[in-house]
Order: C-alpha cells, then sequence, then structure tokens
C-alpha cells in the first residue's frame, strides 16, 4: 500500500463515484439498513407501525420520507442498550455524547464500525493533504467523547506518527511540537484560539519555530472569521471538521483543499435539510437542520436522525473531483437560539462581530441575567490596549453599535484583559443564562 498512501484521495473509487452509482449505493444501503432494524430494533418495530411503513415500502430514495425520525430524546429513552442491533458481544468499543442534561445517549461501535470510522477520517485528512509522512497530535480529548479516538485511528491507518497529546498544558504541547515538528493537529476552535494566544505570550512565531501546516478544527461552531484568527495566530490552514457521536463521531464531514464546505460522505449517511419546525425538506441550497440516516452501521443504526444542527447543501461540484456533497459551515444549534427581548439571536452572530475586530482578543462569553439583560464580556488583545480610558469608551461603543446593527438588541458590553476568561478543555461553553424569565 505505502507508495499509493501518499496520493490526494484514499479511496478514489468511493470518493469520485458518480452521482448515479453513489445513489443506488445509497439506496441498496438503505434498505439493507431499514429491513436490520425492522428485524432487530424494538423502538423502530414500533415506530414503522406507528408510521405504518414497512421495509418493502422502501423503493427509491425519495420513500426516505416515509421514514419515522429519530431524535436525541429517542437515544436517551433507549439508554443504556436499547436501540443495539447485534448482540452485546459483538461490540467493540462504546462511547457517550456529552450531551447537556440527563442521561448520556450511548453509542456502541461493532469491529466493523470501529473500522469505518476510521476510514472516514483517514480519507477526511488526506482529502486536506495529509500524507503519513505528516506528525499528528491530537488535541481532543481522549475517553468516552469520539473526537479523540476516532481521529486517533484514521490517522493510525494513513500511518502518521500519532501523538495522544490530549487537550490542556499548553506548554507541554508546545513542547511536543517543538521536539517531533508537529505538521497537524486537531483541536477544539476555542482551544486553538486560546492556544495562539499562549504563542504570542511566550514568543514563539509559529511560521519560523515550528511546522505545523494545517489544523482541523471542529466540535463545536465556530465562524469564518475564528478561522482566519486562528490560521493567523498559528500560521497554518484550518480544516473545518464536522461530526457527532450519534453518527461515529468526526469523519462525516470534512473540508478540502478547497475549504469551502464539508463533503459529507455519502456512502455511508444519507443526509436531508429540513424545516425544523415542520420536519418538511427543504429546497437544495437553503438553510434548515440537518438529518442524517447512518447507511453501514452494525451496531447501531440510526433513521433520519435530528441533528439540530443548522446547515445548507453547497449545491456545485466541488474543484476537488470528489462526488459526496458539502454542506455549508454549520451556524449553530436549533436548540442554541437565544431570545433576548423578544428577538432571536444566534451565539455565532455575535461571535463574528467580535472575532472580525482586530483590537479584540480570542475568547469571549454572552452572560444573560435579570429580566432581559445581555452583557457580552470579550477580552482585548495583546496589542489592543493602550492604557487610554477613552480608547477603551470609544471602543465599547464600537462594538455595542456593531452588535445591535448585527443583533437588533443592544447589549452592555464588557471589555477584560487577555486571558481572564475562562477556558475549558472540552467544548467552550460561550452563553450563561441565569435570567429569571
Ligand atoms: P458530540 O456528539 O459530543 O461529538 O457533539 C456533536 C456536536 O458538536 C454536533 O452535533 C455539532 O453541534 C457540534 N459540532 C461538531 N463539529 C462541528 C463543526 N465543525 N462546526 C459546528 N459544530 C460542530
Ligand atoms: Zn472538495
Amino acid at each position: 500500500m505505502s507508495a499509493s498512501i501518499d496520493r490526494a484521495y484514499w479511496k478514489p473509487e468511493a470518493e469520485t463515484l458518480a452521482r448515479p452509482a453513489l445513489e443506488a449505493l445509497q439506496l441498496d444501503r438503505l434498505r439493507r439498513t431499514v429491513a436490520r432494524v425492522a428485524e432487530s430494533v424494538p423502538l423502530y418495530r414500533k415506530k414503522f407501525e406507528q408510521a405504518k411503513v414497512t421495509p418493502d415500502d422502501i423503493r427509491s430514495l425519495a420513500d426516505l420520507r416515509r421514514l419515522p425520525f429519530t431524535t436525541g430524546a429517542d437515544l436517551r429513552a433507549s439508554y443504556p442498550t436499547g436501540m443495539l442491533a447485534v448482540p452485546l458481544d459483538e461490540t467493540l468499543r462504546l462511547h457517550t455524547s456529552s450531551g447537556t442534561t440527563g442521561k448520556p445517549k450511548a453509542l456502541f461501535f461493532s469491529r466493523q464500525d470501529v473500522d469505518n470510522a476510521a476510514e472516514l477520517i483517514a480519507r477526511s485528512f488526506v482529502a486536506t493533504g495529509m500524507t503519513r509522512q505528516d506528525i499528528f497530535q491530537n488535541m481532543m480529548t481522549y475517553g468516552l467523547f469520539t473526537g479523540a479516538l476516532v481521529a486517533h485511528y484514521g490517522a493510525e491507518k494513513i500511518g502518521c506518527l500519532v501523538i495522544p497529546a490530549g487537550p490542556g498544558n499548553s506548554d507541554r504541547q508546545l513542547l511536543l511540537m517543538q521536539d517531533f515538528h508537529t505538521t497537524s493537529i486537531h483541536l477544539t476552535p476555542s482551544f486553538a484560539l486560546y492556544f495562539a494566544d499562549i504563542l504570542e505570550k511566550r514568543g514563539i512565531d509559529p511560521r519560523k519555530d515550528l511546522a505545523l501546516k494545517r489544523a482541523f478544527v471542529g466540535a463545536e461552531p465556530y465562524t469564518e472569521e475564528t478561522r482566519r484568527k486562528i490560521e493567523h495566530g498559528l500560521g497554518l490552514r484550518v480544516f473545518n471538521s464536522y461530526g457527532l457521536s450519534e453518527m461515529n463521531g468526526p469523519g462525516v464531514a470534512f473540508e478540502c483543499q478547497e475549504q469551502a464546505g464539508m463533503h459529507l460522505w455519502e456512502d455511508h449517511y444519507i443526509l436531508e435539510i429540513i424545516d425544523p419546525e415542520s420536519g418538511e425538506p427543504l429546497p437544495a441550497g437553503e438553510r434548515g437542520e440537518l438529518v442524517l440516516t447512518t447507511l453501514v452501521r452494525e451496531a447501531m443504526p440510526i433513521l433520519r436522525y435530528r441533528t439540530r444542527d443548522i446547515t445548507s447543501v453547497v449545491d456545485q461540484p466541488c474543484a476537488c473531483g470528489r462526488t459526496h456533497r458539502r454542506i455549508a459551515r454549520i451556524t449553530g444549534r436549533a436548540d442554541d437560539m437565544l431570545i433576548v427581548r423578544g428577538v432571536n439571536i444566534y451565539p455565532q452572530q455575535i461571535e463574528r462581530i467580535l472575532m472580525g475586530l482586530p483590537k479584540l482578543g480570542r475568547n469571549y462569553l454572552i452572560v444573560l441575567e435579570g429580566l432581559d439583560e445581555m452583557t457580552v464580556k470579550v477580552e482585548l488583545s495583546e496589542a489592543g490596549f493602550d492604557g487610554q480610558l477613552d480608547h477603551v469608551v470609544a471602543l465599547k461603543n464600537e462594538i455595542a453599535g456593531l452588535l445591535r446593527a448585527e443583533i437588533l438588541t443592544k447589549p452592555r458590553v464588557e471589555l477584560v484583559p487577555p486571558g481572564t476568561l475562562p477556558i475549558s478543555e472540552g467544548k467552550a461553553k460561550r452563553v450563561i443564562d441565569n435570567r429569571k424569565l
């Protein structure tokens, strides 16, 4: 295999499959999946009965719409083993979702599922130009969270040297990067921004002092402005990486070298974009909730999963030659929306403004209190504060004005010194809602 690994595609036959063949493959795999869950998963047997649908009704991809949705609540209600489609002793690994409250979701992988998850990551990493010569420092959390382990095995499959650093401890991360000439890193956007601060503080110029070429950044929403800030601060290219535990974790959709939307691996998942309120499919290109169906998962197939993530399909062919359609950057989750004084606000709108201003640093926090008081706390950049109070007041007013224009309500703005807002090792907490409504 060795020489053939250093190429633009990992599995060219799968990645460039002509659309009609790809869709025929999807239909075949969908029908098998539906037949399997009808037989082995009581939840689906019940749902099919309620929806008056049988596996034989699925004759075309359009028939997908006849199938019931699966929600996060279904997964929680089936905890721990209710959605298994194979005997427990055929499973190889358990992950849980980092979900917000209550019971976690338990996600089981068979041997084949573990291997497929690694395959899709290998495919994704290679699409960004990674080869076996790359040194991969994995700065995601190892453990129940899918992020680190799935990426780890994918990079090993390519043949990279993998450094399982985990998150945090920035000085050790830096040491590893320097001593082992790390070229590729995998981390959350919030940690990437924080790490860029550390480099600046330590006087490290990543372009001269480090070998970094690319970062795989995902696990939480971030804006194009944040991507640019990370690229600038770390001296590398940032590739957007999308995934969720319910669908194997990372490697569901990934940017190629074009960096213009993420190819969603359609031989493994069927994608739909629906109106989150009505559940109806939306026309190509419109923004709505991403719904995913697994096509090859053995241990835990999931039909029409309501991801709650908001995106749209980029409905043009990609210059890289991959035929799998792309999804646009996730702009937030359907449940992320804040309603402040009657106005609908997505935290991403605020982030876009803040990360576009060079005088501001890399960390921010939205605090909601009292009846409907919103405060946006944001760090100044090292260079952004010259000690003059009138400059701070002017900057605060500028930010408040820009935010008002974007979100139609004027929040209080608090500027704080660099490095003073809390950071988290896992996913960043950007909103604290203490309202008593
Ligand atoms: P988890 O199941 O804990 O891995 O979390 C998955 C969730 O993280 C997704 O449903 C998204 O809400 C979010 N997420 C993952 N990757 C991205 C990304 N690249 N952009 C935006 N949100 C992401
Ligand atoms: Zn592409």
